[in-house]
C-alpha cells in the first residue's frame, strides 16, 4: 500500500474521454487518489501519468466494465495499490449511436454496460464500505434516464436511477452514502454528431466533485434540463413532441 491514508482513494470508470477524463482532472486537482478505468489503454495511461507522474497517487486500470473478470480485477488492483476504495464513480456508459435499437444487435451491450456493470461494481466495494462504515457510490445516469426517449439507453438510465434511488434507502444510516448525477447533452464522444449548443464536460465534473462534497440524491446538469423532468409528467404533451423529434432525425438520415 503506498499512498498516503488521508486522501480519499475514487475508483472512476470511464476516465478515458468525455466525462471521465474532465472528472479525473477536476478530482486530481483537488487532491483526490484516483484509479482510472476504461478499456483504452493508451489514453488511460497517458491520462494519469498527465495528472501525476510518479504513477503513485493516480493509477491507470485498463479495464471492460462489462467483463465480470476485468471487474473483480479491477477492484483488486485498487485495494492492491491503495488499501481501500472511498468513493466509487460509475460513470462508463454507452449508446448505440442513433438508429432503432431493435435494429442494432448491440442492444444488449447498453445495458451490460450501462446497467449491470454499475450493479455489479456497486456490489464489488460495498462490503468494504460498509465494514469501515463510509463511503460514496455516484452513479452517471442521463436525462434520458428521466424523460424516455431511446428504448435501449433509457431502460439502462431509467435502471441506473431506480436502483440508485433503492439502494440509497437500503444503505441508509449505514456511512454509504448514494448520489446520482444525471447530464443533459455536453460535448463529448458521444454527442460528437450533434449540432445543437452544449457545453463540455467539466460541467458534470464540477457537479460530480461538488456531490462528494455535500451528498445529494440526485444532480442535473446543465441546470436548464432540470426542466425537462417535468414533461414527463404530462405525457400527453411529451408524446408527441418527442415522437416529432424521432421523425424530424429519420428524415435528416
Ligand atoms: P464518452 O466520451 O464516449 O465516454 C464514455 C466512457 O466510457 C469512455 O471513457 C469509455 O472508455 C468508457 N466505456 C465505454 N464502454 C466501456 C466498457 N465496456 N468498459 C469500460 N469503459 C467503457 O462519453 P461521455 O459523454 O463522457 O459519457 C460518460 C457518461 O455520461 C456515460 O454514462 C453516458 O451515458 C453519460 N451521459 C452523457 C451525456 C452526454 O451528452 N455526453 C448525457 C447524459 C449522460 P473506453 O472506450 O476507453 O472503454
Amino acid at each position: 500500500m503506498t499512498h498516503s491514508m488521508s486522501r480519499r482513494v475514487v475508483l472512476l470508470t470511464g476516465a478515458s474521454s468525455g466525462i471521465g477524463e474532465a472528472t479525473a482532472r477536476e478530482l486530481a486537482a483537488r487532491g483526490d487518489a484516483l484509479v482510472l478505468a476504461a478499456r483504452r489503454e493508451d489514453r488511460l495511461r497517458a491520462l494519469a501519468r498527465r495528472l501525476d507522474p510518479s504513477e503513485s497517487r493516480v493509477i491507470a486500470v485498463p479495464c471492460d466494465v462489462a467483463d465480470p473478470a476485468a471487474r473483480e480485477a479491477l477492484v483488486r488492483s485498487a485495494l492492491d495499490h491503495f488499501g481501500q476504495i472511498d468513493v466509487l464513480v460509475n460513470n462508463a456508459g454507452v449508446g448505440l449511436g442513433g438508429g432503432a435499437w431493435w435494429e442494432n444487435p448491440d442492444w444488449p451491450r447498453v445495458l451490460h454496460v450501462n446497467l449491470e456493470a454499475v450493479m455489479a461494481l456497486t456490489a464489488l466495494v460495498l462490503p468494504g464500505m460498509l465494514a469501515r462504515g463510509r463511503g460514496h457510490i455516484v452513479n452517471v445516469a442521463s436525462v434520458a434516464g428521466q424523460v424516455a426517449t431511446e428504448g435501449a439507453y433509457s431502460a439502462s438510465k431509467f435502471g441506473v436511477r431506480g436502483f440508485s434511488h433503492a439502494l440509497r434507502r437500503e444503505l441508509w444510516s449505514s456511512g454509504v452514502n448514494v448520489s446520482v448525477v444525471s447530464p443533459g447533452f455536453v460535448r463529448t464522444g458521444m454527442t460528437a454528431r450533434s449540432r445543437l449548443p452544449m457545453p463540455g464536460p467539466e460541467v458534470v465534473a464540477r457537479a460530480i466533485a461538488g456531490v462528494l462534497e455535500r451528498p445529494r440524491r440526485e444532480v442535473t446538469v446543465p441546470r436548464l434540463y432540470r426542466l425537462a423532468a417535468l414533461a414527463e409528467l404530462v405525457p400527453a404533451l411529451s408524446d408527441p413532441l418527442i415522437a416529432h423529434g424521432y421523425s424530424a432525425r429519420r428524415r435528416r438520415r
